[in-house]
């Protein structure tokens, strides 16, 4: 092998972007002259060539100054004539080398060498750190190889069972691909603990380029897969869809949503939502179950009336004119609607405290609720709450649940059609709850103009604007509200009505509504006073007109028959021929023919569905003094039966009583009707005039009724719902009504007709009541 400083003459070929390392065998193609001249010599001598780069490759002549210094003496394998004048030559290089001088030769060049000898050329030991930079470069190349994919294992192998750390360097940097620059730069390298580590760092980044290009190729591999899996199933589901007759219904179902959908205006949340599911929608087949559940939400959200919203009629004259025509009377209530509506039209605002109509069934409240629709050109819906006390009927069920639809509140914004209907919620008393939520709570936020702008129904999922819903609700009465409901609403009171008031009703508005409906025209049908008197007394009896307006309806069907099978052209209703059309009454006009009787009085009382009479009776045996009360009473009004029986032992003298009654009496109050619960303190006077009669044994005129409370001794105190009380007192056929002194000014609410038909006895004293009701 050549020593170091050993100085030779050889030919030299100029390398154009090519470096060749020691060990390292390679062919290459020469086309030059001066190149091709320089293998000549080489070959005709000992086959030895210097190789050596040059600095610029697109130089065609390279002189001195465009060759590098440093070069590889190499050995000539083999020469290949190829077509033209070209050569291919395979060499093997053999040792570094340094250019010493440049000698005078015309065909080619000539130069002077000096090799250079490797510091552990020829079997020196190997120290540490040298070893370490070595099984780096060779725990690197490794890695460098599987990554490339480049370099055979055997080639591999033979690199690994190198032990010079200079020819491992040169051998891995011939395998390796890099730039021309960085091997020329290997190439200069003598120190061969500076070769390893240069190999060592181009090495590295070598491997950080190969890792992001992995990175790079499996990204776009992937994205590519995804699209084309995704294109290949689709196509297979086209096919397969096609071949069942499906596809086509799919498709075009789903474009025929999308247009719905662009059509129908909806919010920037909803529209997002109605796309994703349109999209998973596409995805399916026609016969999956998922299909039906995502049309269904589909049709929901289009259906809203996304942006739809009713023009308001503020002129005030024509809602009085609406709520003229369309009730009789309500003075009073229609004059409060007036009021809110005229302050909603000073504040140009609709929102206003939740106007709540209360009162007994058939008075008008939900006719009245339409009627301010109608007089604002808005849509109306209602929606009964009475009985509910599931949550998810006002808010829905998740779509989780199976068969999972809106709650009331969108299913009617949706009936309605607008975003600002009037929306009427009846029997709002009538909610209650259980394990499945509070009802109440969800109607709070409801009705909250504070919130309810984004409610948010669990089917739909989506913010939904109520705040330009005007609400209303009805109730029969304010006991059973929920307080925090309550406080939102303004009461607005409906109450019974009189006899005269039902017939005016009858003859202004339901005779004519019901005819229509039958389908009776102007003239066929004739009810006159006498049977619509007895319509209202004998085959009803309420606080309302809904049995009145049933039984008028009942009368339309049954004249339109008999319209038909005589070909009579009119039909005249009388008391005569009344029994015809609704059969025999179910009540009698008065009670007047009954006897009066020991122990039996009637009180009056107030219930949610209006006023009512409510008999107590008394009985008084032998026995022991004891007190029974039944009937289903309140603990109110057995502390008041309590009371009287006090106060009526401490009068026994007046009232003619023996005084030991209490010790050899029992006494037993009831009051029938046992059912319904009854409490309260106005039967006060009633129960203590029942226990006088029973033990003074005489009776108690039939045609009286009370209301009032007792005190201990003996005060009538006032009550509540005197005109209900008095109605029914009407209704039953009562002549004369005790009621407290302090309720006297509640005579002068009553309608006149009914003050004249009644003879009121004002008691401040219960001893008042007993002479006025107990027969002497
Ligand atoms: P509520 O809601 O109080 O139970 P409705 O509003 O259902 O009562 O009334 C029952 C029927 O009686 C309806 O057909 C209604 O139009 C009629 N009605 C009630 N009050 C009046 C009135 N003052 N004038 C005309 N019709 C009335």
């Amino acid at each position: 092998m050549a020593k170091k400083g050993q100085r030779q003459a050889l030919p030299m070929v100029a390398l154009r972007g090519l470096v060749i390392f020691p060990y390292m065998v390679l062919h290459f193609d020469v086309g030059r002259d001066k190149s091709i001249a320089a293998l000549e010599e080489a070959m005709a001598n000992d086959q030895l060539v210097f190789l050596c780069a040059q600095k610029d490759i697109r130089v065609e002549e390279p002189d001195t100054g465009d060759i590098f210094e440093i070069g590889t003496l190499s050995k000539i394998k083999q020469v290949l004539k190829l077509p033209g004048d070209n050569l291919r030559v395979l060499v093997e290089g053999i040792n570094r080398a340094r250019i010493v001088e440049y000698l005078d030769n015309e065909n080619y060049l000539m130069v002077e060498v000096e090799q250079y000898e490797e510091t552990f050329l020829g079997g020196g030991e190997v120290d540490v750190h040298t070893e370490a930079l070595m099984r780096t470069v060779l725990t690197m190349f490794e890695k460098y190889s599987k990554q490339s994919n480049k370099i055979s294992p055997e080639a591999m192998v033979s690199v690994s069972e190198v032990k010079d750390p200079g020819q491992l360097a040169d051998i891995v940097a011939s395998n390796i691909v890099f730039k021309f620059d960085d091997k020329q730069k290997i190439l200069e390298c003598f120190d061969v603990a500076e070769r390893l580590e240069e190999i060592i760092a181009i090495l590295s980044r070598e491997l950080e380029i190969a890792n992001i290009e992995n990175e790079i190729v499996k990204n776009v591999k992937k994205q590519i897969d995804k699209s084309q899996r995704e294109y290949y199933l689709r196509e297979q589901m086209k096919a397969i869809q096609k071949e069942l007759g499906e596809g086509e219904t799919i498709q075009s179902e789903v474009e025929e949503l999308k247009e719905k959908i662009e059509k129908a205006n909806l919010s920037e949340e909803a529209l997002k939502k109605a796309e994703k599911e349109l999209s998973r929608m596409e995805k399916m087949s026609a016969g999956s179950p998922e299909v039906g559940v995502i049309r269904s939400y589909l049709d929901w959200i289009i259906g809203l009336p996304w942006g739809v919203e009713t023009q308001d009629n503020m002129d005030l004259s024509h809602a009085a004119q609406v709520l003229d025509e369309d009730h009789f009377g309500l003075e009073k209530v229609k004059e409060r609607i007036l009021e809110y509506l005229a302050v909603r039209k000073m504040k140009n605002d609709m929102h206003g405290p939740i106007l709540c109509f209360v009162g007994p069934p058939g008075v008008g409240k939900t006719s009245i609720a339409r009627s301010i629709a109608r007089a604002l050109d808005r849509k109306f819906v209602r929606t009964s709450l009475g009985g509910l006390r599931d949550e998810a009927e006002i808010r829905g069920h998740r779509r989780t649940y199976i068969g999972a639809i809106p709650g009331r509140i969108i299913a009617s914004v949706k009936q309605a059609g607008s975003l600002n209907p009037v929306f009427l919620f009846d029997e709002i008393d009538k909610m209650s709850h259980d394990f499945r939520g509070d009802p109440a709570s969800a109607m709070l936020e409801v009705l909250d103009p504070e919130i309810n702008n984004s409610f948010r129904d669990h089917y739909l999922d989506l913010e939904f604007d109520l705040s330009k819903v005007m609400f209303l609700t009805t109730a029969n009465s304010t006991d059973t509200i929920p307080r925090p409901l309550l406080d939102r609403m303004e009461m607005i009171e409906l109450s019974s009505y009189t006899e005269n008031e039902k017939a005016e009703i009858a003859k202004r508005h339901l005779i004519k509504k019901q005819s229509e409906e039958h389908g009776l025209k102007d003239g066929m049908l004739d009810i006159n006073e006498g049977a619509l008197s007895d319509i209202i007394n004998l085959y009803t009896s309420e606080s309302g007109v809904r049995n009145l307006e049933r039984s008028i309806a009942n009368v339309c069907r049954k004249a339109a028959r008999e319209l038909l099978e005589t070909g009579a052209s009119g039909i005249r209703v009388t008391r005569q021929n009344l029994y015809k059309y609704l059969g025999y009454p179910r009540y009698r006009r008065t009670k007047a023919g009954e006897a009066d009787r020991m122990g039996v009085v009637t009180g009056l009382a107030w219930t949610a569905v209006g006023g009512q009479t409510l008999p107590v009776e008394a009985m008084v045996m032998d026995g022991t003094g004891r007190i029974e009360l039944t009937g289903h009473l309140g603990d109110v009004m057995k502390e008041s039966a309590k009371a009287g029986i006090s106060y009526i032992r401490s009068k026994h003298n007046e009232l003619g009583i023996d005084r030991d009654f209490y010790e050899k009496k029992d006494i037993h109050i009831h009051c029938p009707e046992g059912a319904i619960p009854k409490d309260g303190p106005s039967a006060g006077i009633t129960m203590a005039t029942a226990v006088v009669s029973a033990l003074t044994e005489k009776p108690v005129r039939k045609d009286v009724a009370m209301t009032g409370e007792i005190t201990l001794t003996g005060n009538v105190l006032p009550i509540g719902g005197l005109k209900e009380k008095v109605l029914a007192a009407l209704r039953a056929g009562i002549k004369t009504v005790i009621i407290p002194k302090e309720n006297e000014k509640d005579i002068y609410d009553l309608p006149p007709g009914i003050r004249r038909k009644l003879k009121f006895i004002m008691a401040d004293d219960v001893m008042q009541v007993f002479d006025n009701s107990i027969v002497k």
